[in-house]
This record gives structure tokens, C-alpha cells and sequence, in this order.
């Protein structure tokens, strides 16, 4: 029999699982004469570049580094996840467009709901239960324009 060197440790992490990604920080790229990159991350405290901000389903904010984000599993998807996925990109593709044409491309008031309700969410004017709930209104409302235009079935 071989004996094993190390335990495997399979207790499941006692950190809230992460809802969703809402924005990462750029602390700022190393330059000539420093010595380490400008961000600590809000995990560990080791220093990097990139900080992940994300909505976790105990409905606080959390931020940390790539690596350490792992360390939060991943909860299940629900429809605020899904529409706000949705809705972020949707906002910085409407940036680009600005940036690059000079107009901004107008944002469904579905991702708009989403965004406002991650806001307050954010800001403590609602709890989680009600920015879901908003959530899967929005999810729903656009489901049901998308098949009433003739974009799904
Ligand atoms: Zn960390």
C-alpha cells in the first residue's frame, strides 16, 4: 500500500458564491522603477494589477484578484445573473460605440431595469431578494418581446 504524503482537504468553501462579475478595477500597470504592481487584493492582500468586483449570493459586494476569485465558488445562475451579464456588456458596447462613432447605442430599458437594480443593490436601497425579483420581471418582459418580434420561438 502507498502511503500518502498529504491529506486531501474536500470541506466545501465556507466563502458565498459568486453571482455575478460587476467590474474590474485596473490598479494600474507597473512601470521603469517599481518594484510591484499598484493593486492589493481585498482576498489576501497580494499585490497585483487586477481587482474583480462581485455580487455574491449573501447580496454583499466582493472584491479580489484572479486568483483568488476561484476561492468563491460559483453559484447557480439565476435571471438577475443572466440579465445582468447581458446588461454590462450591452452598457460597454454602447461606450465603445461613443468612443469610436461618436454615438452611443441606445441600451433596451430591460438592461437598463437590470443595471439600476445592481446600483441600488450595491448602494443598499434594495436587498438581494428584490433586485432577483427585478431580475426575472426584466428576463421575462424581454423573452416575451424577443418572441413576439419574431426572434425566437
Ligand atoms: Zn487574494
Amino acid at each position: 500500500m502507498i502511503k500518502t504524503e498529504y491529506r486531501e482537504i474536500k470541506a466545501i468553501s465556507t466563502l458565498p458564491k459568486r453571482v455575478i462579475t460587476l467590474r474590474t478595477i485596473d490598479c494600474g500597470k507597473m512601470e521603469e522603477g517599481d518594484s510591484e504592481p499598484h493593486g492589493e487584493c481585498p482576498h489576501c492582500g497580494a499585490l497585483g494589477r487586477w481587482i474583480h468586483v462581485f455580487l455574491c449570493d449573501d447580496g454583499l459586494i466582493y472584491g479580489a484578484m484572479s486568483g483568488c476569485i476561484k476561492l468563491f465558488g460559483e453559484a447557480p445562475k439565476t435571471k438577475l445573473a443572466i440579465m445582468g451579464e447581458k446588461a454590462i456588456e450591452k452598457e460597454k458596447a454602447s461606450a465603445r460605440d461613443l468612443d469610436y462613432r461618436g454615438k452611443k447605442t441606445p441600451v433596451a430599458k430591460w438592461f437598463i431595469a437590470v443595471l439600476d437594480a445592481l446600483k441600488d443593490l450595491e448602494l443598499g436601497n434594495i436587498t438581494l431578494e428584490e433586485a432577483e425579483k427585478i431580475g426575472k420581471t426584466e428576463y421575462f418582459k424581454r423573452a416575451e418581446w424577443l418572441r413576439d418580434n419574431g426572434y425566437s420561438r
